[in-house]
């Protein structure tokens, strides 16, 4: 039995035909968890969904109008790049409510995860990117608002940057300490490294530059990775932006963003990291929010391997870093 739980429902399928997201992912990386041994049936929770005063934490009441009566505008459904129907709608409330179940077991337990979410590129006032309702920032308004937690910190390793998350958080920020100007290693001075100011919640976001989404809002702290950075690279740059967030910052709760997509074979992705790097990057957030005693939540954000079977060995070898990082 793992040391933690796995927020997981088979409703987390995304009903959006054939499409570049593969919303069968969830299935099978529930599946390939417990065949493998990794989990049990009773490391699972199921979620409910989110209530709709849970999504208006973060979502305005127009847009959450337009979801529930189906009036969104041909272009802002273009703009959310996935086809509208109520039926996705329940999807991504219950995604929601996975994200505040995983929260909750995560100031429990240490780490918890929700086997789905991470949609990151969600707004207050739309949806873009496959992304209809920001999981994670509801999650952490839940938090607060229950006095759960006070200040959350997100570390979003998806490879385009968290617009959304950037976007919520942006209205609460105070300055903050300057980073220092070393790099990481001399080799990696391609990438840049933008620091703006973090209040209640403090955004992370490691991502390729040259990639969605176009408008870049700030993070806390922005790294922009070069094309094709590899696994060294990317470890040495996520060290140091995890390092420099919390010297500046103490969060209650850490939400950790794991896309897969930074994957060499990603077709979305302009990255070049392997399935071992990737867990390598997964074991390092964990380490260091063992560390410092940060309760850590798990979503999973993008994942466009060329093969689905590799994206769901990327996301699976999540809950294995967590395994072995935590079995202690
Ligand atoms: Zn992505």
């Amino acid at each position: 039995m793992l040391p933690f739980k796995l927020v997981y429902s088979d409703d987390y399928y995304l009903p959006i035909g054939a499409h570049v997201f593969p919303a069968e992912k969830y299935h099978h990386i529930h599946k390939r968890l417990i065949e493998t041994s990794v989990a049990e049936a009773n490391d699972f929770v199921a979620p409910r969904p989110a209530s709709d005063q849970d999504i208006l934490l973060v979502h305005t009441p127009q847009y959450v109008q337009k979801l529930k009566s189906g009036t969104l505008s041909p272009r802002e459904e273009l703009e959310m790049e996935i086809p509208f129907s109520p039926e996705l709608v329940r999807a991504f409330w219950l995604a929601a409510g996975g994200s505040i179940l995983a929260a909750e077991y995560a100031l429990n337990d240490r780490v918890a995860f929700n086997l789905g979410g991470g949609f990151h590129h969600a707004f207050p006032d739309h949806g873009e990117g496959f992304c209809m309702i920001h999981d994670v920032a509801v999650a952490i308004r839940r938090m607060q608002r229950d006095d759960k937690i006070r200040r959350a910190m997100t570390v979003d390793c998806d490879v385009h940057q968290g617009n959304g998350t950037a976007a919520i958080f942006a209205g609460l920020r105070i300055p903050s300490a300057p980073l220092p100007s070393t790099a990481p290693a001399e080799n990696v001075a391609a990438a840049k490294l933008r620091n703006a100011h973090a209040g209640e919640v403090f955004t992370i976001s490691l991502h390729q530059e040259n990639n969605y989404p176009g408008w870049k809002p700030p993070s806390s702290i922005d790294v922009d990775l070069p094309d094709e950075v590899g696994d060294d690279d990317y470890l040495a740059w996520l060290d140091n932006a995890l390092s420099s967030g919390l010297r500046q910052f103490e969060p209650d709760l850490m939400c950790y963003i794991a896309g897969a997509d930074p994957y060499k074979e990603d077709q979305l992705g302009g990255l070049s990291l392997t399935i071992e790097g990737l867990k390598k990057r997964d074991e390092l957030v964990f380490r260091v929010a063992k560390a410092r005693n940060i309760p850590v939540m798990v979503t999973y954000a993008g994942g466009y391997a060329r093969k689905v079977e590799d994206t769901v060995t990327i996301h699976s070898n999540t809950v294995i870093a967590a395994k072995e990082i935590f079995a202690t």
